[in-house]
């Protein structure tokens, strides 16, 4: 059993994969849709201004395409691991382009700044299609398997109102969150 077959990662992946799906979904029928989705083996939390109905069907869309199929839903453009990898890449490739033009490390050269810029520019650039096939072959998963959405709920507090859909794969409970 692989490190991405642990249940409690595939549970983690799918629930990922569905947050994205469910977020295309809503993207398709609100032009303007400011959303951010979290997820975990739990489930997942969107945070944005959706109604309960609205999102209750969106899940339900995006968990059947996904059934039909159609696994790209799973894969979103803004997600975390495009963020995070561009984060990575950059940060790295700043530091590399600095420590090589550097012949004294103990000072800084403001002249390194113009090649920490382009590496950081170019390592962005690369950046995006890998953090897409980071998102499609690890960090989330188009294969829902069994899963099924149990229940969508709204739960309002002082600053938010939490609405959660719960699904389940066996164990795995699903919520969604959404700030109005
Ligand atoms: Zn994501």
């Amino acid at each position: 059993m692989g490190f991405l077959d642990i249940p409690l990662i595939a549970r983690i992946r799918r629930n990922h994969g569905l947050e994205h799906a469910t977020i295309h979904v809503l993207s398709e029928r609100h032009d303007r849709l400011s959303m951010v989705g979290r997820s975990d083996w739990n489930g997942f939390t969107l945070y944005g201004t959706v109604d309960t109905d609205e999102v209750k069907f969106a899940t339900e869309e995006a968990l059947n395409r996904l059934r039909h199929g159609e696994a790209h839903w799973a894969v979103h453009p803004r997600c975390g691991t495009i963020l995070a990898t561009t984060g990575l890449m950059t940060g790295l490739a700043a530091f590399f382009a600095i420590s090589m033009d550097s012949y004294d490390t103990r000072r800084f050269r403001w002249g390194t700044i113009p090649s920490a810029i382009l590496a950081a520019t170019v390592a962005a650039i690369f950046a995006q299609p890998i953090g897409l096939y980071l998102q499609e072959h690890f960090t989330t998963s188009g294969y829902p398997a069994n899963l099924e959405i149990k229940r969508v709920s709204l739960q309002p507090n002082a600053r938010m109102v939490l609405l959660f859909v719960i699904c389940c794969l066996s164990f795995v409970v699903c919520h969604l969150s959404l700030v109005i």
